[in-house]
């Protein structure tokens, strides 16, 4: 190669990695259960019936140049003792956001812990696995779930439904960002539509945020099953995907309700790069 092509090469090179996104990662805590719970439905299997472990509930900010993502959005601010001492918007603040400043809320899954706060940013763009969403928006009661639960799950959702920037996704992987650097990953078993996080941070390294593939460390080395699971063998093909994933990657894996496993970010306002 004359040497003038492989310095423009180098420069090229050179641009490119000065104007690669800048990618960061926060937690933000959004509730949890204030004593340790029987963890026994969790396994269906059996294993942990006498078992009682504190579990917390986690929200995600991720900021890619200069737009941001909000993931999950916690336990909803309902006077419960699982409810979020500080609501989302107060937290954000801390670092001057607004609400309307969210690009794109993603959710792991359409169940309460995890889409308590969304009604709080009703201008992002909602993500949600399309099995999920069709979940939440199909017209009868589904088999077994009270139509009251049923109902109030679908207020959570209202500003999307018919209305309002909605994507839904399919297939293997989705690139939230378009450059490669946050992926929302299919891992369906738990709803059908579940899926979990990859953040992939230039200093940290690569981060697996695990939506409720798993819940806490004991479960997820035992590739256990929780009871209320909407599909048991899509939830095992789902662990084997996310723990090969985090071994090719070499990542860390950060399970969402594992107080265990808040320490494996700066607490917020700082930011993992
Ligand atoms: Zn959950």
């Amino acid at each position: 190669m004359p040497t003038r092509a492989l310095l423009a090469t180098a420069l090229l090179a050179a641009c490119g990695a000065a104007q690669a996104a800048d990618v960061a990662l926060a937690r933000l805590d959004c509730g949890g259960p204030p004593e340790p719970v029987s963890v026994a439905a969790f396994s269906d299997t059996f294993e942990f019936d006498d078992t009682k472990l504190p579990l917390t509930y986690s929200c995600y900010l991720v900021r890619d140049g200069d737009r941001y993502l909000l993931w999950d959005t916690g336990n909803a601010l309902d006077g419960s003792a699982a409810a979020p001492k500080v609501p989302l918007v107060q937290q954000l603040a801390r670092i001057g956001l607004k609400p309307g400043d969210i690009d794109v809320v993603g959710i792991s899954h359409y169940h309460d812990d995890h889409t308590g706060q969304l009604a709080m940013v009703p201008d992002a763009t909602l993500l949600i696995g399309r099995a999920d969403w069709n979940a939440v928006t199909q017209a009868e009661t589904p088999a077994g779930m009270d139509p009251k639960a049923y109902a109030e799950r679908r207020a959570r959702f209202a500003p999307w439904i018919g209305r309002g920037k909605l994507q839904t996704v399919g297939g293997d992987r989705h690139d939230v960002f378009g450059d490669g650097r946050v992926l929302m990953l299919d891992l369906p078993g738990h709803t059908p539509g579940h899926r979990g996080l990859l953040v992939k941070l230039e200093k940290t390294g690569n981060v697996l945020l695990s939506g409720d593939v798993t819940h806490f460390h004991e479960n997820y080395a035992s590739n256990g099953v929780p009871t209320w699971n909407t599909n048991r063998a899509d939830s095992l093909a789902s662990l084997d995907r996310f723990k090969k994933a985090a071994a090719n990657l070499k990542a860390t894996v950060v399970i969402q309700h594992d107080p265990r496993d808040i320490g494996k970010l700066p607490a917020f306002p700082d930011f993992a790069k």
